[in-house]
């Protein structure tokens, strides 16, 4: 989220604050548009070499670049607590997350098969070549699995990657990079620079040598940086909002649907969080009553102590955001939050929203949820469409049929019933709709960074 002062005078140095304490825990340099230009200029000599090995060889290495961040898994945690403010078991698992999309993406080097296609006169055959050099740009809330989403498959396709972190939340990042070196991948090949947006990301969207983008954030900048690529016809990979439904029919298992962390996981800041709670009018009182005792109950506080639920908001103009959407006389259902230093807001759930509100249509990306009614299937169907985005949403019912059709029916890239959980590594991944373009993880994460390259071999002889 740049804004227009830091346009202006941008700072040449990026201050990494802990959002629990406000404290400044490490200062990086901002790349200039010189140091991206140089990044790509060297990434792409380490390209041509990397692509040039066996594909066994580049799964060698990235299997021993897996062991290397299990290995340091424990320090990835605790940096990824001080700099974005997340519970140390999400961070145990997003270090985890890395290191199994590592392994799983190796293989995936040994298993980029092309086709053969029968035709006269000769053989035809498909190759997937490499792009050449990718440009990687993350956003800060979960900034080590969407690095590694971005870069990893990418490098097991033979390509190179220079991946801009966020501002707020680099130092995962730069560990990555600095623990693919330890493990013995070659030098400038996963290159990381911080910067800002505008600046270094820009640099790295315009740079004729980046063949191409995978961009997560928002949909503002999302839009620019398609708009930016077309000019140069690069591909470009889309993971932007999301205002996720939980449709919760009045048959399920209300108790299971109603889990508040399906919206207060990493404090809100998901972009699959659940934030539109559309509940069929026989159990809305129901659902109101359970949600207000498990918001009451939801510790927030501390992030490195086990007992702590919800930690801080990233930063202090997130915090400011998040609160513009709740007005302190707004009808709603509220949790706590600890007063002092750090990043604080209380878990709420709005219950006097109009489905037309900002709050309702907005993505707030903070611990804060709509609750809305609906009559029957073709209502909660049509409320859950009534979106720009498309990304995720669960619904909750014991009707099989009912189920099925509903999913088919949400134009929304990732769906789950009765549950909550709806990534995973080996499963792909992405929005519909104004939530993004192309998708990543899953079997096909390869394929989307190589180009399909077709071979005709006459077997007829070369013409007399
Ligand atoms: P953002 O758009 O402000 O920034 C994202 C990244 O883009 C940062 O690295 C930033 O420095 C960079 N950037 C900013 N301006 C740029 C420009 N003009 N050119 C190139 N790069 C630029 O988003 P954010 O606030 O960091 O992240 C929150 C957003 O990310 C939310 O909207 C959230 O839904 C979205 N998100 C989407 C997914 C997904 O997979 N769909 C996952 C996580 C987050």
């Amino acid at each position: 989220m740049s804004d227009s002062s830091d346009e202006l005078s941008p700072e040449p140095e990026l201050q990494i604050r802990n959002p629990a304490t406000e404290e400044v825990v490490a200062t990086v340099p901002a790349a200039t548009v010189a140091d991206v230009d140089a990044a790509v200029v060297r990434a792409a000599t380490a390209q041509a070499r990397w692509a040039a090995l066996a594909p066994a060889d580049r799964a060698r290495l990235l299997r021993r670049f897996a062991d290397t961040v299990d290995a340091h898994t424990e320090e990835l945690a605790q940096l990824e607590v001080r700099e974005a403010g997340h519970l140390l078991g999400n961070a145990r698992w997003e270090a985890g997350n890395a290191r199994d999309l590592l392994l799983y993406a190796a293989g995936g080097a040994e298993r980029l098969l092309g086709r053969q296609i029968p035709v006269p006169g000769g053989w035809d055959v498909t190759f997937q070549e490499p792009l050449g050099v990718v440009g990687v740009i993350a956003p800060w809330n979960f900034p080590m699995p969407i690095a590694a989403w971005g870069s990893f498959p990418a490098l097991a396709a033979g390509n190179a990657v220079v991946l801009k972190p966020a501002e707020t939340t680099p130092l995962t990042a730069l560990r990555l990079a600095e623990l693919a070196l330890t493990a013995g991948l070659p030098e400038h090949l996963f290159q990381v620079l911080p910067g800002h947006g505008h600046i270094a990301g820009r640099a790295l969207v315009d740079h004729p040598g980046v063949a191409k983008i995978v961009f997560t954030g928002s949909t503002r900048t999302g839009r620019e940086v398609m708009e930016r690529c077309a000019r140069l016809v690069k591909p470009v990979t889309l993971e932007l909002g999301g205002k996720s439904p939980n449709i919760v029919f009045a048959d399920a298992d209300i108790e299971a649907a109603v889990d508040p962390f399906s919206f207060l996981d990493n404090s809100g800041q998901d972009c699959c969080a659940r934030t539109r709670i559309l509940v069929q009018e026989p159990v809305y009182d129901q659902v109101h009553e359970l949600l207000a005792d498990a918001l009451a109950a939801v510790v927030v506080g501390d992030p490195a102590d086990p007992k702590t639920g919800m930690g801080p908001l990233i930063s202090a103009r997130q915090r400011d955001r998040v609160r513009s959407f709740v007005p302190a006389d707004a009808p709603a259902l509220r949790g706590t939050a600890p007063e002092g230093p750090g990043y604080w807001f209380p878990p709420t759930v709005l219950t006097g929203e109009r489905p037309d509100s900002a709050a309702a249509r907005e993505e707030i990306f903070g611990p804060v949820a709509v609750l809305l009614p609906f009559t029957d299937e073709a209502d909660a169907i049509r409320l859950a469409n009534d979106t720009p985005y498309g990304l995720a949403g669960s619904l909750w019912t014991r009707d099989l049929g009912r189920a099925l059709r509903v999913s088919r029916a949400v134009r929304a890239g990732n769906l789950s019933v009765n549950s909550h959980s709806s990534v995973r590594y080996w499963t792909p991944f992405g929005g519909f709709k104004q939530s993004g373009l192309g998708r990543e993880l899953g079997p096909d994460a390869l394929t989307a960074f190589t180009e399909t390259k077709n071979v005709f071999i006459s077997t007829e002889g070369p013409a007399q």
